[in-house]
């Protein structure tokens, strides 16, 4: 089995949730066996260790980007960065607010988080719609960062995410996708 199917055969669909009509990819049970995190993990670490993609700094989208991307900050010897949902950073931030299905989202980030000249990989569990990650690049740039990539396990195609991210000039990484 390539790595693809290894992992996707270790991600949950749940029916039905949050809301009647979704899908949702549950990635927990790639991060409970030992042996699949370590997959996981080793093959982001393997492409941002090659020194042509090694970034200064990860940064991380709530909540689960902080699970792979703290990880993966560890093992590249980089520094981790959280971009948080509105109201939870308690020093001062820059913002960005993005529209959701019903509504809008807000997202913040530390300004000392980045500094101009950073490299950073921009990293979540999944792609679905991309503003999160859109309003993530969005906040690191505004501090005078690059995201030189950004990356994904899941990337739901059907919902248009990741060619929008493309189209707008973003790298993307994704390990697998669910049609
Ligand atoms: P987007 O902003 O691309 O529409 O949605 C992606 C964000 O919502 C990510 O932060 C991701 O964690 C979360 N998300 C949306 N749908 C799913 C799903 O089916 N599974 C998981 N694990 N996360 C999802």
């Amino acid at each position: 089995m390539d790595t693809a199917a290894y992992l996707r055969s270790h991600i949950r669909t749940v029916p039905d949730w949050p809301a009647p009509g979704v899908m949702f990819r549950d990635i927990t049970p790639l991060l409970q066996d030992p042996k699949v995190f370590r997959v996981l993990i080793d093959t982001f670490v393997h492409r941002y260790m090659t020194p042509e993609l090694r970034p200064s700094v990860i940064a991380g989208l709530d909540a689960r980007g902080f699970i792979i991307g703290s990880v993966l900050a560890y093992e590249l010897g980089v520094g981790f960065v959280p971009i948080r949902k509105k109201g939870k950073l308690p020093f001062t931030t820059v913002e960005e607010t993005y529209e959701l299905e019903y509504g809008s989202a807000t997202v913040e980030l530390h300004t000392d988080a980045v500094k101009p000249g950073d490299r950073v990989v921009l990293i979540d569990d999944l792609i679905a719609t991309g503003g999160t990650m859109m309003a993530g690049r969005r906040l690191l740039e505004k501090l005078g960062a690059t995201v030189t990539e950004g990356a994904a396990i899941v990337d739901l195609p059907e919902l248009g995410g990741s060619s929008k991210l493309r189209e707008s000039g973003l790298e993307l990484f994704t390990l697998l996708d669910f049609a």
